[in-house]
């Protein structure tokens, strides 16, 4: 094993900055009244929810009253997905949702319990770059559509999408937007303005805050059914206890990913161009997954024919380096990933992807160092796979 681990999975996950973890820490011992207390304790922790939420609604460009803490990035997109749906149900409006085909599992499956319910769910493909087209939703909207629910950016193949333009789109149509940002922080602006949405989930871990710790901005007027009953909190759209802690962490790392975003972006993007430019260079039979350009600043997802992307993790972790690949082990098979899937590709050549996602803590020896493991590796295992040829690959 090599003395220090290279983390390139920060797609996954982040480790939380040690600033932001200075902020979180008063409120777990010294400030850990609860805020619907009334007492000094309470009162305390009441003033740091309300600062946390001056500071986020700072960077989103909204109103305090529009934030709704959440317990991460899957709490806000189930709120915003099925909460926005069964609350226009009610009000006896259609019944029609779009999610793009590429959505996050918890955008999906959310749209899939509404399917369940009755409601008539449109799955949106996308082209084989990964790009909505909004040509494509133009068509799929129809008059009894009630809500769009396409991400800012692909946790797996980074795409970004064109948000602003879906947004104008379904306002000019009357019809709601949310979109999983949960990747967005510190790459892209965060303007709920200018992306033109009603909805946007956010998670704190993503951007070096810590897991558990999430916000859905809800733009004023936008229907919304609880989906978690109980107290008041949260002006009664989210009940339960704030996590105090965790929401003073959201609010820092939120703040300083959008503080340093320009320079924190122009950084990931020359390593990863070094990534894939090396990859491709390098290694006969691969090839870039999802768009050129309309991508993370901080994302390689590349694909190597022949060779299982699980079998690349593997050998990979064997000398200190983290990546993912883009497919689930379920009872001992592999399921290629939806987002590739829907990309046009077969499940072997999904099944060979590997997706890198740089951060902080990368350097360019980092970078080097797995441009110089990576190939012989790839060779090796095509070595033992019977009947591989190189095939030629567009
Ligand atoms: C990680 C992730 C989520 C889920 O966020 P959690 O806080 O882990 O629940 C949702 N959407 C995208 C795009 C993600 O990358």
């Amino acid at each position: 094993m090599r003395e220090r681990q290279i983390y390139l999975d920060h797609a996954s996950t982040t480790p939380v900055d040690p600033e932001v973890l200075e902020a979180m820490l008063p409120y777990f011992t010294q400030y850990a009244g609860n805020p619907s207390s009334i007492h000094h304790a309470g009162r305390m922790a009441l003033q740091a929810l309300d600062d946390a939420r001056e500071q986020v609604a700072l960077v989103l460009g909204c109103t305090r009253r529009e934030i709704v803490f959440t317990g991460g990035g899957s709490e806000g997109a189930n709120l915003a997905v099925k909460g926005a749906a069964l609350a226009q149900r009610a009000r006896g409006k259609g019944a029609h949702v779009i999610v793009s085909a590429i959505e996050h599992h918890a955008v999906l499956h959310a749209a899939e319990y509404l399917a369940h319910d009755g409601f008539d769910v449109t799955v949106l493909p996308v082209n084989a770059a990964g790009l909505v087209e909004p040509e494509a939703l133009a068509q799929a909207l129809r008059p009894e559509t009630i809500l769009v629910s396409v991400m800012y950016a692909n946790n797996e193949i980074g795409t970004i999408q064109p948000i602003a333009a879906i947004g104008a789109l379904c306002r000019e149509r009357g019809v709601l937007v949310h979109t999983d940002a949960v990747q967005a922080p510190g790459s892209l602006p965060l303007d709920v303005e200018a992306l033109k949405v009603d909805l946007l989930s956010l998670t704190a871990h993503k951007c070096y805050g810590p897991k558990g710790a999430g916000l859905l901005y809800v733009r004023r007027g936008t229907p919304l059914l609880p989906q978690i009953n109980g107290g008041a909190q949260e002006r009664r759209r989210r009940a339960g206890t704030e996590n105090v802690p965790g929401i003073v962490g959201l609010a820092a790392a939120l703040t300083r990913a959008e503080e340093r975003r320009i320079s924190y972006a122009a950084q990931m993007h020359m390593l990863r161009e070094r990534l894939i430019e090396g990859v491709l260079d390098r290694v006969p039979q691969s090839w870039l997954n999802g768009d050129r350009n309309q991508r993370l600043p901080n994302n390689a997802n590349l694909g190597f024919a022949g060779v299982e992307g699980e079998s690349i993790l593997l050998l990979l972790d064997q000398v200190g380096i983290a990546a993912s690949s883009g497919s689930a082990c379920t009872s001992g098979s592999l399921e290629p990933s939806h987002v590739l899937v829907a990309l046009g590709m077969s499940p072997d050549e999904a099944n060979g992807s590997v997706r890198f996602s740089l951060g902080a803590s990368n350097s360019r020896e980092e970078i080097d160092y797995v441009l110089e493991v990576l190939p012989p590796m790839i060779e090796r295992l095509r070595a033992v796979v019977p009947g591989y040829e190189p095939i030629a690959h567009g």
